[in-house]
């Protein structure tokens, strides 16, 4: 499974409602509340339920093991 970024995931501020792209989640993004974005995917993950923060870890650790090759 190979990934590329064209634009890295960001922390952004909502400006239109959303929910959180965990598919177990769903949790509601207002406007105005923090959001990882993932441009590629056009996902948005929420702050208040903790996924951003997953996301970004997660996003890291891949990060990090790319640029160990
Ligand atoms: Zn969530």
């Amino acid at each position: 499974m190979r990934r590329r970024f064209k634009c890295d995931p960001k922390w952004i501020t909502a400006r239109y409602p959303a929910r959180c792209a965990e598919p177990n989640c769903q949790t509601e993004i207002n406007p105005g509340e923090r959001a990882f974005y993932y441009p590629g995917d056009k996902a948005l993950y929420g702050d208040r339920c903790g996924h951003g923060e997953k996301a970004e870890r997660d996003f890291t650790a891949h990060r990090i093991d790319e640029d160990g090759y």
